[in-house]
């Protein structure tokens, strides 16, 4: 596990996901009213206190963990926490309140999320959150850390359940998935079934590009560079010509995931890639149903 300086006083915490070290990172916000934005996997917690111990937080100090969206990388370690940090609000999307608080939509997730990957358990043993101790969020609210207060903005896209932060004391934007995977100075996109949605992804990166800010904390992996605005425009002129790239690859050679990835320039491989393809064949197959449905009206 590493914490490191992100921007300002936020931390930057790497859970080792899946046993990778430089697979997803969460933030500490080390503010007078002290913030975990992401909870990692259910395995990520007892790196979130050695975290925490590190940087001299006590747990019972924690006022506000930011649950940015409900993928298990994410949302999952969000029950854990609840337990072991006794005084924090729990900030959920209004789409993603029931995977965090009802049994039966956790249960499904987590299925999902396990027939997907091939593994029992891929991201550990997820726990309830009670649902008192979340707050709802659709965007516009404001997280009052005491030193400054965190601006939420819906950030569909990525999931339709995805929020973004922005800190104006740091310039930071917590854009976690919702504008792109950035791997060794490089943009790359992150496109997952079954959420995933070019037009409101697109619309996202526009909003979060209005803030102008200094440096975007990315899920995967860590703070960007300098040129925050820069890494925006990127990801917003990739988006398209990625979902036209994997359209254009399954006229040519079908609808296989394997084959997809196989064909594809090495400069859109990511760690992640068959699931970004996976996820772009979901969103065009959703289209047609969709037009699918017009024809016959
Ligand atoms: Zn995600």
């Amino acid at each position: 596990m590493t914490v490191s300086e992100a921007v300002g006083d936020v931390h930057a915490v790497d859970p080792a996901l899946l046993g990778t070290p430089g697979a997803l990172t969460l933030y500490v916000v080390d503010a007078h009213e002290p913030a975990v934005v992401d909870t990692g996997s259910a395995n990520s917690p007892p790196e979130i206190y050695d975290a925490l111990d590190r940087l001299g937080i006590d747990r019972t100090d924690v006022a506000h963990v930011l649950v940015s969206h409900v993928h298990l990388d994410h949302a999952g370690g969000a029950g854990h926490l609840a337990e072991e940090l006794p005084n924090a609000t729990f900030y959920v999307h209004e789409d993603g309140l029931a995977y965090l608080t009802d049994a039966a939509a956790l249960s499904r997730l987590k299925r999902s999320v396990d027939r997907a990957m091939g593994v029992e358990d891929a991201y550990g043993d997820p726990k309830l959150v009670p649902e008192g101790r979340c707050s709802v969020v659709t965007g516009g609210e404001r997280v009052d850390l005491g030193d400054r207060e965190l601006e939420l903005l819906d950030a569909p896209g990525h999931a339709p359940h995805h929020y973004a932060a922005y800190d104006p004391a740091t310039e930071g934007l917590f854009s976690i998935d919702a504008a792109g995977m950035h791997l060794a100075g490089e943009m790359r996109p992150t496109t997952p079934p079954p959420g995933f949605d070019l037009e409101a992804n697109v619309e996202t990166v526009r909003r979060l590009r209005a803030l102008e800010p200094a440096v975007n904390l990315y899920g995967h992996v860590g703070p960007g560079g300098e040129d925050a605005v820069g890494e925006l425009d990127r990801y917003e002129a990739m988006l398209p010509e990625w979902v036209e790239r994997v359209d254009g690859l399954r006229t040519e050679v079908g609808e296989d995931v394997e084959a997809i990835v196989d064909a594809l320039d090495p400069g859109w491989h990511s760690p992640t890639v068959r699931r970004d393809v996976a996820g772009v064949l979901d969103y065009l197959s959703d289209g047609e149903g969709e037009s699918e449905g017009e024809r016959t009206k």
